[in-house]
């Protein structure tokens, strides 16, 4: 089954390959870096990252940029309330993003651009518009005027040819022709951070960061452009408007949108005050892979009600497939290979692959998943599973685990590596055959204090972490 995506311009599922070689161009908007970001942000780039991997899976190469909004008006207002260079303001948050990141497995973009590298690129991009009739200047700043493009609202399917009430205004303070024209180039505020440019004195506006970056890196046409579902409108809508003016050309083949991270019935968000940051839930004693289990394990365009017992449940599930890795790996089996489970296994490894080819239904690929588990633990109780039977099914859970990353625990600072446990067991094992059950207690004590379980089985001791 090829992949398919759903296309918010096209408002189709539409089969899904590159438009050139066998790379995907891709952009995903980033961060603002004013603040530690909220699980709601990383609930789209979690999406983003199992977009990625499900991309890869599908045996495409990747080429994808994502911006860091380095300056914005929350930021020159934050940084100037601490007495901050805007610099070593959002270098804090652009850090602990990256950390953030790296706690949650999401990989790395080939490309992450500050804003604030690009501002002759930016001014350039401007000047460029401005030849071709598509701006006005008002003090020192500079508007896009959308009355020059006719395609406005085909992304977020307005129609914007009579009455534009209800669309939403940017609060800059700022002289506009129309309520929808947008600043590309905002004119220096008294002791505001500002860069001079051939366009002359200011900073960008935080559409056109976006058009240029993306163009710079990836060439005027994208294979995929993405970002949360608020984004759909006005920033994606006047990146198209910027863009395909400079250009001539369609911006992104493909625009993907995921759904919120809701709290008790609203979008999770800072101005709401009803959030979480990474770092508070994981302060509370929770796994970041348990969090990471949770934000994807909702198909990017339903949304996702946020609750401590969803995170709880998302722990267990991950426990439940570590305990049956664990058993595939320790446990004996009768001799030879049962067919029906060759087949069992072909069968699952289908169901996940297609789930998630069929627009990212993360749903039913972890139902896929779980079904299986069940089937073979069934199995293995039985009798009927067969050590040949073990390569298959731990094979694929490693399929499972390149896409959702969540089966190796996350060391916790301090913590034993699974070389000085396993140094351990082995000392306990040479304990009790010396018959000194003291020591053998004493290092199954040990173990426990740092979280480790020991488990006497048949075919030997197994151990995991608590
Ligand atoms: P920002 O840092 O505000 O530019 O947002 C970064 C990303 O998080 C954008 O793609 C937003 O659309 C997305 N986002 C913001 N709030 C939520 C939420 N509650 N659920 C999912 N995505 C969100
Ligand atoms: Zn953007």
């Amino acid at each position: 089954m090829p992949l398919r995506l759903y296309n918010t311009l096209s408002q189709q599922v539409e089969d899904f390959s590159p438009a050139r070689d066998n790379t995907v161009r891709m952009y995903t908007c980033g961060p603002t870096v004013y603040h530690y970001a909220h699980i709601g942000n990383f609930r789209t780039f979690t999406f983003v990252d199992i977009l990625r991997k499900t991309l890869r899976a599908n045996g495409f190469q990747l080429d994808h940029v994502m911006n860091i909004t380095d300056v914005d008006d929350k930021i020159i207002r934050n940084a100037a309330a601490e007495h901050k260079d805007l610099k070593d303001y959002t270098a804090v948050y652009t850090q602990a993003f990256l950390d953030d990141c790296s706690a949650l497995r999401l990989e790395r973009p080939e490309h992450l651009v500050p804003a604030t590298e690009h501002i002759d690129d930016m001014a350039d991009a401007i000047a460029r518009l401005t030849a071709g009739d598509h701006t006005y200047s008002s003090d020192g700043s500079v508007y896009f005027r959308i009355g020059t493009f006719p395609g406005y609202g085909k992304l977020s399917h307005n129609d914007f040819s009579g009455n534009i009430a209800g669309a939403r205004v940017d609060l800059d303070e700022y002289e506009k022709a129309d309520a929808r024209d947008f600043a590309l180039w905002k004119a220096p505020k008294e002791g505001e951070k500002y860069w001079e440019t051939a366009i002359g004195p200011g900073r960008p506006g935080w559409h056109i960061e976006c058009s240029v970056m993306a163009i710079k890196y990836l060439g005027e046409t994208l294979d995929i452009h993405a970002g949360g579902i608020d984004l759909v409108f006005p920033h994606h809508e006047n990146e198209i408007a910027q863009s395909e003016s400079l250009t001539g050309k369609p911006f992104s083949r493909f625009w993907l949108h995921a759904e919120f991270l809701m709290v008790e019935g609203q979008k999770m968000s800072k101005s709401l005050g009803n959030y979480f940051t990474l770092r508070d839930v994981l302060e509370k004693g929770h796994a970041p892979e348990a969090i990471r289990y949770l934000l994807a394990s909702v198909p990017y365009r339903k949304s996702l009600n946020f609750t401590f017992d969803g995170l709880k449940s998302a722990a267990t599930a991950i426990d439940r497939l570590r305990n049956f890795k664990l058993r595939l790996e320790t446990d004996r089996f009768p001799e030879g290979s049962n067919d029906q489970l060759i087949a069992r296994t072909r069968a699952a490894e289908q169901a996940f692959a297609a789930s998630l080819n069929d627009d990212l239904n993360t749903a039913e690929a972890l139902a896929a998943v779980f079904e299986y588990v069940r089937d073979v633990n069934t199995a293995m109780d039985s009798g009927e599973f067969r050590s040949g039977n073990g390569a298959a099914a731990l094979a694929f859970l490693e399929r499972f685990d390149s896409i959702f990353d969540v089966l190796k625990p996350t060391a916790q600072a301090g913590q034993l590596s699974d070389a000085a446990v396993e140094a351990l067991v082995k000392e306990r094992d040479a304990a009790k055959k010396a018959k000194n059950f003291a020591r053998a207690d004493q290092i199954r004590k040990e173990l426990l204090d740092q979280g480790i379980v020991l488990e006497d089985t048949k075919s030997g001791v197994r151990w995991k972490r608590k």
